[in-house]
C-alpha cells in the first residue's frame, strides 16, 4: 500500500512491502512528486518502527531523580492533565508550552495546536521550522504575503538556470537534486553558492566558493551589479513592487570588489552569475539551512527575495524563489498554525477577524497576543513552567547543549510525546509513546505544498497510540475540568474535514477521496480545483497586492575565528541520516554511515598533523566533542564541517545560541573552533 516517506520535504511516495514484522523491499509508484525515483533513507531508512527503542508504554515519575513507572493511559492522561491544569491555575497561560511534530500529520498537528490555544488558551506554540526556515519564512511572508515555495517541484523540468545558495541538495533534498542535477545535463545552468564542494558544486556550471556566512553581501553585489549593467526588470519592478527605490539606495556599499574582498570570491564570478541570472528567463533560485541559519538568516533570504523581485522571477513558471523545507511535513505544520503567531492558514492570532473565525468554530474565545518561539521559551524556563512536547528531541537539535540542558533541568513539569527514546526523553517526567507514520492514517504536505496521505499499514506495537488519538484524550480531561467545548473525532479523516471547514481558502478542495490517487496542491479552494502550481501570477498577498523591497545589510557572524579557536565550525547533514538521528540510526542506515566525521581541510590538517580517520577533539567555547577526521577538500582551508546528527558526539554542543533578530533562529553554521590530538 502506498503511503509517504517520513523523511525530507521532497514527500516521495513509498509502497513498503513488509512481511513477518520488517520491510522486505521499499517501491516507489509512478506518480510526482518522485516518479519512482527514492533516495536510500526511503529505500533503507524506513525500519525504524521496528526499532527496539520503541517506546512502547506509557510512563510517568514525579520527580527526575526517580525511575520511571510504567501506568496505565488513563493515569498517564489524568496525572498530565492535572498537572497542566494546576500550572495554568498557578501561572496562568503564559507558562505553558506546546510544541507539536513536523514529523506528525496535518490533523495531529492542527488538534495539538488546537488543544494549546482553545483549552490552554497559550500562543506558545512552535515547531522546528524555528530551527529551519522561520528566517525565510519572515522574509518571505513580508515581501510576498506567503512563505511557502512559489513554484512547484515539477518545474525544474522548465527551469534553464538555478540559483543554489547553501543548500547541499544532493543529500538533504536527493530526489531534488538529482532532478536539478539531470536538468543540468539537458543542457541548464547550475550556479551554486556554498563554501563546501558539495554534490551540486561537483555538478555546477559556476561554482562561488564562498566565505561562510557571507552569503548576503553576494546577493546585494549581484543585485547593485544587475542595476549597473541595467539588467534588471523594470516593467516588472514599475508594476509589481513598492519600496524600490528605498531599496536601491541601500546597495551604495556592495561593488564587487568590496564583495570579492568580504566573501572571497573572484569579482568576475559574482558578475558572471549575477548576468546570467538577470538575463535568464526562466531562472529559479533555490536556497536552505546555509541561508537561513544565520544571526543575519531572514536579512540574507531577504537579499534573495530582492534579487528576484529586481529581474522579474516571481509569479513565473520555471523561476521563483523556492526554499526546501526539511522535515516531511514543515510545510503542513506551519499551514496547520503550529507557530506561536499564527492561526491554521496563516491568520495572525492578534487579527480579530481571524480569532473570529476559529473562535465561532470552537465556542471559546482565543487569546490575542503572539507566543513566544521556541528558542524563547526555553530560555524563559523556569518561568515557562510546563512544556508538552511532540516528536522533537532538542536536546540534540537546539544550539549550544549543556546550555539547554540545564535550562530543561530546571523545567518543572516535560511531557514528551514520542515513537523512540531520544536524549531528550531523561528530562521528562510523562512519556506518551506513540504510533510511527507506518501505524496511522492522515496527510503530510511536503516542500511544494502538495498535501499526500499515508496510511496505516502496521499496528503500533505495545501500547502505543497515534498522536491524534493521544492529544484527543489529553484534550477530553482539559475540557472536562475547564468547562470548555472540545470535539471528539473518530479518525483523522474527520479532523481534516474540519481543517477544510476552518480555512477553505487554502484547502476546501482538497478531500480524502481526491487524495486516493495522489496529492493535491494548496491553495484550492474548492473541489473542481486543480490545486495552485505557481503562486503570486497577478498578485501577491500583501494587503497592496504588490511585493516589497526591504534593505537589508551585511553583519559578521556572532562568532569569528580567533587566536585561540581559529576555525570556522559549520554544521549539516549527510546523505545517509536525518535532523537529530532519532529516525535514521535505528534504521538500517546505521551500518552505513556509523559514527561522526568532521571534515577537515588537507591544508589544516597538515598544520596541526592530523591524519585522514585519525581521533580528534573538536573544541569551541562552549564545550567538546571526539570526532573522526575527515581529510578532504570538500570543505575549505579555516573551516570544519561536521554533521549534527550524532548524539554520542553532538556538533550542538559546540554550536552558539546566538540568534536572528527577526526569527529567532539559531546560527548553526558559524562558530569558532580549534582542533586538538589526543
Ligand atoms: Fe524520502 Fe526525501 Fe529521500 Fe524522497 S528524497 S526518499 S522524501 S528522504
Amino acid at each position: 500500500m502506498r503511503t509517504t516517506c517520513p523523511y525530507c520535504g521532497v514527500g516521495c511516495q513509498v509502497e513498503p512491502e513488509i512481511q513477518g514484522g520488517r520491510i522486505l523491499r521499499v517501491l516507489a509508484p509512478d506518480i510526482p512528486p518522485n516518479h519512482g525515483a527514492l533516495c536510500v533513507k526511503g529505500r533503507f531508512g524506513l525500519d525504524f518502527p521496528f526499532s527496539g527503542k520503541r517506546l512502547l508504554y506509557p510512563m510517568v515519575r514525579e520527580d527526575r531523580r526517580q525511575a520511571f513507572r510504567r501506568v496505565s493511559w488513563n493515569e498517564a492522561l489524568d496525572y498530565t492533565a492535572s498537572k497542566l491544569l494546576a500550572v495554568l491555575k498557578k501561572r496562568g497561560p503564559e507558562a505553558i508550552a506546546v510544541f507539536p511534530s513536523a514529523k506528525t500529520t496535518n490533523e495531529e498537528v492542527y488538534l495539538t495546536q488546537k488543544l494549546a490555544r482553545a483549552l490552554l488558551s497559550t500562543n506558545h506554540v512552535d515547531h522546528c521550522s524555528r530551527l529551519c526556515h522561520s528566517s525565510s519564512t519572515v522574509a518571505l511572508s513580508r515581501s510576498l504575503g506567503g512563505a511557502s515555495m512559489t513554484n512547484p517541484i515539477e518545474d525544474i523540468w522548465k527551469t534553464d538556470l538555478f540559483l543554489v545558495v547553501g543548500s547541499n541538495t544532493t543529500e538533504t533534498h536527493p530526489v531534488i537534486g538529482a532532478m536539478i542535477k539531470k536538468r543540468v545535463r539537458q543542457g541548464a545552468g547550475l550556479i551554486v553558492v556554498d563554501p563546501r564542494y558539495t554534490g551540486m558544486a561537483e555538478a555546477a556550471t559556476l561554482w562561488l566558493r564562498i566565505r561562510p556566512g557571507t552569503d548576503l553581501f553576494l546577493l546585494n553585489a549581484m543585485a547593485r551589479y544587475i542595476l549597473e549593467e541595467g539588467l534588471w526588470d523594470q516593467g516588472y519592478v514599475e508594476e509589481r513592487t513598492e519600496g524600490f527605490a528605498e531599496w536601491q539606495a541601500s546597495l551604495e556599499p556592495y561593488t564587487l570588489e568590496e564583495a570579492e574582498r568580504i566573501t572571497g570570491v573572484e569579482k568576475e564570478k559574482i558578475a558572471l552569475a549575477a548576468r546570467l541570472y538577470a538575463t535568464t528567463k526562466r531562472a529559479g533560485a533555490y536556497w536552505a539551512m546555509g541561508v537561513t541559519q544565520h544571526t543575519k538568516g531572514t536579512a540574507t533570504a531577504q537579499a534573495l527575495v530582492n534579487l528576484a523581485l529586481l529581474t522579474g522571477k516571481v509569479g513565473k513558471e520555471g523561476a521563483g524563489l523556492n526554499p526546501l523545507r526539511g522535515q516531511n511535513n514543515v510545510q503542513g505544520a506551519g499551514d496547520m498554525g503550529a507557530l506561536p503567531d499564527v492561526l491554521p492558514g496563516y491568520l495572525k492570532v492578534s487579527d480579530q477577524a481571524a480569532r473570529k473565525r476559529f473562535e465561532a468554530l470552537w465556542g471559546v474565545e482565543l487569546n490575542p497576543k503572539p507566543g513566544l518561539r521556541m528558542t524563547e521559551v526555553f530560555e524563559r524556563i523556569p518561568e515557562v513552567e510546563a512544556i508538552y512536547l511532540i516528536g522533537e528531541d532538542p536536546v540534540t537539535s537546539e544550539p549550544y547543549q549543556d546550555h539547554l540542558k540545564a535550562k530543561l533541568e530546571a523545567l518543572p513539569f516535560l511531557v514528551v510525546q514520542d515513537i523512540l527514546e531520544n536524549e531528550t526523553t531523561s528530562f521528562a517526567h510523562v512519556v506518551l509513546p506513540a504510533a510511527s507514520f507506518l501505524e496511522k492514517d492522515g496527510t503530510f504536505t511536503n516542500t511544494d505544498r502538495r498535501v499526500q496521505r499515508i496510511r496505516k499499514l502496521l499496528d503500533p506495537p505495545g501500547e502505543a497510540r497515534p498522536d491524534w488519538w493521544i492529544v484527543q484524550e489529553l484534550g477530553k480531561r482539559l475540557a472536562q475540568a475547564l468547562g470548555r467545548p472540545w470535539a471528539l473525532y473518530p479518525g483523522p479523516e474527520a479532523i481534516w474535514e474540519e481543517v477544510r471547514r476552518a480555512i477553505p481558502e487554502m484547502m476546501g478542495g482538497i478531500t480524502y477521496r481526491r487524495l486516493e490517487s495522489e496529492g493535491v496542491r494548496w491553495p484550492c479552494p474548492h473541489e473542481d480545483h486543480p490545486g495552485e502550481a505557481v503562486l503570486f501570477r497577478e498578485r501577491f498577498n500583501t494587503p497592496s497586492g504588490k511585493a516589497r523591497f526591504f534593505p537589508v545589510h551585511f553583519t559578521p557572524p556572532a562568532e569569528t575565528p580567533s587566536e585561540e579557536y581559529p576555525f570556522t565550525l559549520s554544521t549539516g547533514r549527510v546523505l545517509f541520516h536525518w535532523h537529530g538521528g532519532t529516525l535514521s540510526r535505528n534504521s538500517q542506515l546505521k551500518e552505513a554511515y556509523p559514527e561522526l566525521k568532521v571534515e577537515v581541510n588537507p591544508k589544516d590538517a597538515q598544520k596541526l598533523g592530523i591524519g585522514d580517520g585519525e581521533i580528534i577533539q573538536v573544541v569551541s567555547r562552549r564545550g567538546r566533542i571526539r570526532a573522526r577526521a575527515w581529510v578532504t577538500d570538500r570543505t575549505p582551508e579555516g573551516v570544519v564541517y561536521a554533521p549534527f546528527h550524532f548524539a554520542e558526539a553532538p556538533a550542538n554542543r559546540l554550536t552558539t545560541d546566538a540568534l536572528d533578530p527577526f526569527s529567532r533562529i539559531p546560527e548553526y553554521k558559524v562558530a569558532a573552533v580549534r582542533l586538538e590530538k589526543l
